[in-house]
């Protein structure tokens, strides 16, 4: 096992920490979404991180990719909208890049690589959570074209998105067969519901999304018809692992934030990071960051081999859910009624990282699959 980045990555990593503290924690955009910031990001390049170079891509590898999301979160404090970021690449652009047809890259992913088309994926119902395949969105097939019809809830980007990925039910009998399409805005039939107002993540805009006798055409199926589980469950790998790759990056600019403060802050003649109280809860985050690291990197490396990491994304989501949380409540305690201010842009953060142990499966449901995938004593 080689632990060592290349010069290539870590220039990558500079290059992307540089570019984000220039240019994406400008106050008046860190709970709106921006399409001026977002025409910025498209400008230096960073959607297409794996796509192949013929789409407008960079073609590098995911331990790469993970090194760079992991570089955006450290570096952008506006967690909101690397939300935005990760949404539209990993489980709208880089699903039609894996598993879409020659001629669905064609229509779609330079079109997304450059910025032009923003993604989003939709796959919860009012009535469907983390009972997903309780799904009732349903699609029928006509000659020429799918009929969608349905309704999906807390669709992040929904507002903003040109491109959705939705599941629907394709057959009932013998047994319920859902399929994923890619659903253009503009198709007559789709209604996008009103922003959603939430705790956190507010550069992120979320809504319910409609789908009226929407015509899909035929080409527009993402994988096979009928295949749409194992698409979701691809989906759902790519969203644990990408989407909390950047709350690796948040928990060390958390962590450096905390420290700082605390060798600052004089309280009974001394610095607070001399009371063992406070450097412990510091320490507690480097111990966090160091290893949520090590199984970032392990699962883009199992990535690259083409492998499933369905056990080690739910860990991962798990675990890096839990620290982020605390990682921002003991940032938040480190400072005090300063924490508490809206000034400093912790309780920010808190509010933040609350909804990571909800979106991607919740932290309950995460801990389900674990316990069901642990080999038995016989197979250790
Ligand atoms: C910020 C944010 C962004 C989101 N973005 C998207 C998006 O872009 N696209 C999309 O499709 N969805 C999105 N979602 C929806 C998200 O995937 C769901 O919220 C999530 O799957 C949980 O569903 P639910 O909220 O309906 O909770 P429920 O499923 O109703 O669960 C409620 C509670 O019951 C627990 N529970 C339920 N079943 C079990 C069980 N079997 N065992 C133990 N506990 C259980 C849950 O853990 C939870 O604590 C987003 C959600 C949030 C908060």
């Amino acid at each position: 096992m080689d632990f060592e980045l290349t010069s290539d990555q870590i220039q990558l990593k500079q290059e992307i920490i540089n570019f984000a503290r220039e240019n994406l924690n400008e106050e008046e955009t860190l709970e709106e979404f921006s399409y001026e910031v977002w025409k910025k990001i498209s400008e230096f390049g960073l959607f297409g991180l794996t796509v192949p170079e013929e789409y407008g891509g960079l073609n590098e590898s995911f331990l790469t990719a993970a090194v760079a999301i992991e570089a955006l979160g450290y570096a952008c404090k506006n967690n909101g909208l690397v939300f935005v970021i990760n949404n539209h690449i990993w489980v709208a652009l880089n699903l039609i890049n894996l598993y879409g047809t020659k001629e669905l890259k064609e229509k779609y992913l330079a079109d997304m690589v450059c910025g032009n088309r923003i993604g989003a994926i939709s796959l919860t119902e009012a009535d469907a959570g983390s009972d997903a395949m309780n799904m009732s969105s349903s699609v029928s097939e006509e000659k020429d074209y799918y009929v969608l019809n349905g309704s999906k809830m807390f669709i992040s980007n929904g507002p903003i998105a040109d491109l959705f990925i939705v599941f629907a039910v394709t057959a009932v009998k013998p047994f319920k067969q859902i399929t994923a399409f890619v659903v253009e805005k503009q198709f007559p039939g789709v209604v996008i519901g009103k922003n959603i107002e939430k705790m956190g993540l507010n550069a992120c805009p979320t809504s319910e999304i409609t789908f009226n006798n929407v015509k899909i055409p035929k080409e527009n199926i993402l994988g096979r018809k009928n295949m749409g589980s194992t698409l979701m469950t691809n989906a759902l790998e790519w969203e644990r692992c990408y989407e909390f790759a950047p709350h690796v990056g948040a928990m060390q600019r958390i962590m450096e934030t905390s420290l700082k403060y605390a060798e600052d802050r004089m309280q009974f003649g001394q610095p607070i990071s001399r009371f063992q109280a406070v450097s412990h809860k510091i320490s507690e985050m480097k111990i966090a960051i160091e290893l949520s690291r090590l199984m970032l990197y392990k699962i883009a490396w199992l990535k690259d081999q083409g492998k499933s990491a369905f056990l080690e994304v739910s860990i991962f989501k798990t675990y890096v859910s839990e620290q982020y949380i605390k990682t921002c409540k003991n940032a938040l305690q480190i400072h005090g009624a300063y924490g508490y201010t809206k000034e400093y842009g912790i309780e920010r953060e808190l509010r933040d990282a609350i909804a990571c142990d909800i979106y991607s499966g919740t932290a309950e449901m995460q801990k389900n699959t674990i316990f069901t995938m642990i080999p038995s004593v016989d197979n250790y």
